[in-house]
């Protein structure tokens, strides 16, 4: 199979975080394909991305028949079901998708989605609360 576009990334879990993400990811000009078991979900995003399909992303043939082989890059940005976001993982390394970025919730969560094979674990709730703790208390904005 042809390997897409370089540009294309799949997004896989539209909530809060992902839907961000995808958005972020098409404003740089990038195709997102957008992955959501939930059809009211994806109803709500159809006309925001390049593609936004309804799939149970656990199931690898459903991965497959929608072409994720060919990504070179796919975000798994599940959060709530741990489950869900390590079997989606291992479904995109079974694919041979060479990147794979996931969140994970906890140490153990994030342990888990290493092992199965993501390449970039993320955890964007502390990363935000980090990140927002060093602005409330940097100097700079003693001046604002
Ligand atoms: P956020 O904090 O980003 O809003 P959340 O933790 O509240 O996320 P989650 O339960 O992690 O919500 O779900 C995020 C999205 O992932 C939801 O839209 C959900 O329908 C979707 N999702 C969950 N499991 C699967 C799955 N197996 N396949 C595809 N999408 C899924």
């Amino acid at each position: 199979a042809k390997r897409s576009d370089d540009s294309g990334i799949a997004v896989i879990g539209l909530g809060r975080f992902g839907c961000h993400l995808a958005t972020s990811l098409t404003r740089l000009d990038h195709e997102v394909l957008a992955i959501d078991r939930s059809a009211e979900r994806v109803q709500r995003w159809s006309s925001q991305f390049d593609r936004v399909v309804q799939a149970d992303a656990t199931e690898e043939g459903a991965l497959r028949q929608l072409g994720i082989a060919d990504f070179r890059r796919a975000v798994v940005a599940i959060g709530a079901s741990v489950e869900a976001s390590v079997l989606t993982v291992l479904a995109l390394v079974e694919l041979g998708v060479p990147q794979i970025w996931a969140r994970a919730t906890s140490e153990k969560h994030a342990k888990i989605l290493s092992s199965v094979g993501a390449h970039h674990v993320i955890f964007p709730e502390a990363e935000t609360g980090e990140r927002v703790a060093h602005l409330i208390v940097s100097r700079l904005l003693d001046f604002i």
